[in-house]
C-alpha cells in the first residue's frame, strides 16, 4: 500500500494552513496494523515542514515520527524536491543539521544522510544557491551536500524510471511551467507521476506549475488520483495554475483531481462548489490511500 499525507496544503503565504508538503509511505499491512511503514519519503520540505511534521506525529497512525517528544528524522528516508523556492526547500537545513548531529549513529557517530532526489540542476543549484550559506561551515572545516545527505540525481524526462518505492511503485518526472524567465520550462521546476506496475495504475502530483494542459494531459488523462496545484485568488502575476483556468478542464478530469497549495480563502462563500467541480480540496494531515495491495 502507499499512502499520501499533506504535512500542509497551503499556498507559500498561506498562514492558516502549513506550506504544500507531503509524506508518502509505502506499508505491508495497513496503517494501525502495522507502527511504521516500511519506507518514507517527503515531497518537499518548506519553511513549515518542521513544524508540519511536528504536529503531525502526535496523531496516532504517525506515532513513528515521535521519538521522545521530537520529531524523528530518522524515519525519514528520502527527500524529494520539485524546485527551490523556501515553501518547498526551506526547513532542510533543520533536516540536515538534526539528522547530522542529533541522529548521528549512536555506536559509529556517523551523521544519518537521507537521500535527496532530484535533478542534477536543482540539487546543484539546492547547494550552492540555498543551503550552503548556512551548512558550508562546520566547527574546523567546510562542509558539501553530501555530507547531509545521499544525492541522487534523476532524468527529468516524465518517460524514464526516476526511483522507486516498495518495488513496484514507480516515479517518473516531468518539467514544469511554473516560471518562465524568458522561455517555458528555463527555470528548473518538477512534478512526477507514481504508477503501481502490479495494476497499471497511476496518480499525478503537479507540484508548482502554471496552467499547462497542453504538458501535463497524457499524464492527467491516464492517473486515477491527480493532484494540482491551485491559485483560487486572481492576481496579475502568473506562476500557478489557476481555479478558472482549472474549471476548463473535461468534467472527467476534473473529478479526479484534488486542489492544493492554496491561499487562505478557501473557506469564502465563493469557493464553496469546487467540491462538486472538482474531487475536492486536498486536506492536511489526511491520509490519501494512493494504491492499495489488490
Ligand atoms: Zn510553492
Ligand atoms: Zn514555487
Amino acid at each position: 500500500m502507499l499512502t499520501l499525507t499533506f504535512l500542509g496544503v497551503g499556498s507559500a503565504f498561506a498562514k492558516r494552513n502549513h506550506q504544500s508538503n507531503v509524506l508518502l509511505e509505502v506499508w505491508s499491512q495497513p496503517p494501525g496494523e502495522a507502527l511504521a511503514p516500511q519506507e518514507t519519503l517527503l515531497i518537499d520540505f518548506g519553511t513549515t515542514g518542521p513544524r508540519a511534521l511536528y504536529m503531525l506525529k502526535s496523531l496516532s497512525t504517525y506515532a513513528y515520527l515521535d521519538v521522545e517528544g521530537q520529531t524523528n528524522y530518522r524515519a525519514i528516508d528520502r527527500v524529494f524536491v520539485t524546485h527551490l523556492h523556501a515553501d518547498h526547500i526551506g526547513g532542510l537545513e533543520e533536516l540536515a543539521l538534526l539528522c547530522h548531529y542529533k541522529y548521528a549513529d549512536v555506536d559509529t557517530g556517523k551523521p544519518y544522510r537521507p537521500e535527496l532526489i532530484s535533478s542534477a540542476e536543482i540539487l546543484k543549484n539546492l547547494w550552492t544557491h540555498s543551503l550552503e550559506g548556512g551548512m558550508g561551515a562546520q566547527v574546523g572545516r567546510t562542509a558539501k551536500l553530501e555530507d547531509y545527505f545521499q544525492p541522487a540525481s534523476v532524468p527529468v524526462d516524465g518517460q524514464t524510471v526516476a526511483f522507486t518505492m516498495g518495488r513496484r511503485y514507480e516515479f517518473r518526472i516531468f518539467p514544469t511551467d511554473h516560471i518562465q524567465i524568458q522561455t517555458r520550462y528555463d527555470w528548473p521546476s518538477c512534478g512526477l507521476t507514481v504508477t503501481d506496475v502490479h495494476t497499471g495504475r497511476s496518480i499525478m502530483y503537479s507540484g508548482d506549475t502554471r496552467f499547462d494542459p497542453d504538458g501535463l494531459k497524457s499524464f492527467m488523462q491516464e492517473a486515477h488520483i491527480i493532484f494540482h496545484d491551485c491559485q483560487l485568488a486572481k492576481t496579475p502575476v502568473k506562476v500557478h495554475a489557476r481555479i478558472d483556468e482549472l474549471r476548463s478542464l473535461n468534467e472527467s478530469i476534473r473529478k479526479k483531481i484534488f486542489l492544493y497549495h492554496y491561499e487562505d480563502v478557501w473557506d469564502l462563500p465563493t469557493f464553496q462548489c469546487i467540491d462538486e467541480e472538482f474531487a475536492g480540496l486536498a486536506m492536511p494531515h489526511h491520509r490519501y490511500v494512493l494504491f492499495d495491495d489488490g
